[in-house]
């Protein structure tokens, strides 16, 4: 799994902070060392319209098409992904779930080859490769790119995180939630607190 944040809006809570500022009018009451302060009561209060102006856009390769599936639901983020009719699969790479047994892998793999086989046959007999990628799996890695505002990733992460969340798709979003959270603590840092495993 490779989760690259490519694109983030430059001084993300410094924009917030103004677009919210511009809604109650206190741009005077901003100092430069308190930028990011007012996000967490925004949050707190409901007001999260101004969480729209930042973006970011992250670069994710060597995931599952399993785990893309549940990704490409989230309606407001805006998707690129690898295509399996302009490109073939015919080396094509998988995702091993790690609730495989260790003794079991090799079995495994050995079904993603038989599958392997199995699309290069219906690729011989003239399939296109439109209708050859009807037998492969949902363990085939795909990449695709992502692109959301910082309120619809909130989102996202508050539900793909959680820890009933399905493994693959919680490691992805719990990577992305890191890499923003450091550029931007005060907006995601009540998530972070939320999805963190709790001491005993
Ligand atoms: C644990 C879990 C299990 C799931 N299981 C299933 C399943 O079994 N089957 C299945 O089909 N899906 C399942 N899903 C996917 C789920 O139903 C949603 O499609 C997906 O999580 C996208 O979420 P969303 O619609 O809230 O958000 P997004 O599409 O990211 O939109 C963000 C928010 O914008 C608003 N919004 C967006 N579009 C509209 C709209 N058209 N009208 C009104 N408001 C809108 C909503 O407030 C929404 O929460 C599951 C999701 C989770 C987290």
């Amino acid at each position: 799994m490779k989760v690259e944040l490519i694109s983030i809006t430059s001084d993300p809570e410094r924009v917030i902070e103004i677009a919210a500022r511009t809604c109650y009018q206190s741009g005077d009451r901003m100092v430069p060392e308190k930028i990011g302060q007012l996000l967490p009561k925004l949050i707190a209060m409901g007001h999260e319209s101004p969480f729209e102006h930042a973006y970011a856009t992250f670069q994710l390769e060597d995931v599952s098409r399993a785990m893309t599936h549940q990704l490409v639901r989230h309606r407001l983020m805006a998707v690129s992904q690898k295509s399996q009719r302009y490109v073939g699969e015919g080396n094509f790479a998988w995702v091993v779930p790690p609730s495989v047994p260790p003794e079991q892998v090799a079995e495994f793999n050995d079904d993603m080859g038989t599958i392997r086989d199995m699309y290069a046959k219906w690729k011989s007999r003239g399939l296109k490769n439109e209708d050859a990628r009807f037998v492969l799996p949902n363990a085939c890695t795909t990449e695709l790119v992502v692109s959301a505002n910082f309120r619809e990733w909130r989102h996202i992460f508050k539900v793909r995180c959680h820890p009933r969340a399905q493994w693959e798709i919680r490691a992805v979003c719990l990577n992305m939630l890191g890499q923003l959270h450091e550029r931007a603590p005060n907006v995601f840092c009540d998530i972070v607190a939320e999805v963190e495993p709790k001491g005993t």
